[in-house]
């Protein structure tokens, strides 16, 4: 027992800071970064040939489309990190970089102030964002402090979590529990899938997005995107980002 003290006297805090302090580069990994150009103009035809998911248009990356490959930054593009952490309309995703998300009206359980319970629905996943997802909850990012906790159950849920890209099967268990969740509530799309089909795209038998499926409060993009892209979208759904004053 006493080594144990003295180890993590020796490391001190490793759990992050955010909100109250700004994500750390570490916390923003590769992932997370979409690519971009290093300065004003068209877009290299080159990058726009190599891109295998059509993100990359003559202006602008779409990083809810973008998965992430790193393709296009042997042909002129770099990671130059995410428009914002996350946004709240899709088409902000498609913005040059360094271009602010536009005001958003506020959240639907702003007015409640409190802890927040969250349900995942998988409606079509690799599993990567899952684990993202799982990753909020450990002791890095340790979602409890800021009264952030998972349920079983939608009907005791706040906030829905989709991840994966909508296959036929899920519509309907997707549109179950959103309906099965009491108001206020909200939901926030993890990922490329959700957003835009991500590196599935276009295969039979699956939904482009969420589309006309659920609405949704927050877009997390990434292939997968960092926890704590996730932790901001719920800290914002909620009315509690330090961000959203
Ligand atoms: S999907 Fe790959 S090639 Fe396309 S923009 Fe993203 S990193 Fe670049
Ligand atoms: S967004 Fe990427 S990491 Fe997440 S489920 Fe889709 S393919 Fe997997």
């Amino acid at each position: 027992m006493p080594s144990w003290i003295g180890q993590a006297a020796h490391r001190g805090i490793l759990t992050s800071r955010y909100p109250r302090a700004p994500a750390t580069e570490a916390e923003v990994p590769m992932t997370a970064r979409a690519p971009g150009p290093p300065a004003a103009g068209p877009l290299p035809a080159a990058a726009i040939s190599v891109c295998p998911v059509g993100a990359i248009g003559e202006r602008a990356v779409d990083q809810g489309r973008c998965i992430r490959c790193a393709r296009c930054l042997a042909h002129g593009l770099q990671p130059v990190g995410p428009v914002e952490l996350t946004v709240a309309r899709a088409e902000a995703l498609v913005a040059p970089p360094g271009a602010r998300d536009p005001p958003a009206p506020a959240p639907p359980l702003a007015s409640l102030g409190r802890s927040i319970h969250v349900f995942l629905v998988d409606v079509g996943s690799c599993n990567a964002c899952n684990l993202e997802v799982l990753g909020i909850a450990n002791p890095l990012y340790d979602a409890a402090r800021l009264g952030i906790f998972f349920t079983n159950s939608p009907r005791h849920a706040d906030v829905l979590l989709v991840v994966g890209v909508p296959t036929e099967e899920m519509v309907e268990p997707l549109r179950r529990a959103y309906e099965a969740m009491p108001a206020p509530k909200s939901v926030i799309a993890i990922g490329a899938c959700p957003i835009s089909g991500g590196a599935f795209r276009g295969n039979p038998g699956l939904r482009p997005s969420l589309d006309g499926l659920v609405p949704v409060d927050r877009f997390v993009p990434g292939c997968p995107p960092a926890p704590i892209q996730i932790l901001d979208a719920l800290l914002t759904v909620s009315g509690r980002n330090r961000r959203e004053g």
